[in-house]
């Protein structure tokens, strides 16, 4: 294998990223998007969505 991971982790937090900043973490993959908390604040003001289910 030489493939090269960020960070080769296979569990945990760090197998989720932002694939809009790269910051591993509190990653939001809900809406089949994968964003980090901030980004997707960000994202989501500008889709329309609001905090309500
Ligand atoms: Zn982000």
């Amino acid at each position: 294998m030489k493939i090269r991971n960020p960070k080769p982790r296979k569990y945990g937090k760090s197998t989720h990223y932002c694939t809009r900043c790269g910051q591993y973490g509190a990653v939001i993959r809900s809406y089949k998007l994968r964003l980090c908390r901030q980004c997707f604040r960000e994202v989501a003001e500008k889709l329309g969505f609001r905090k309500y289910d």
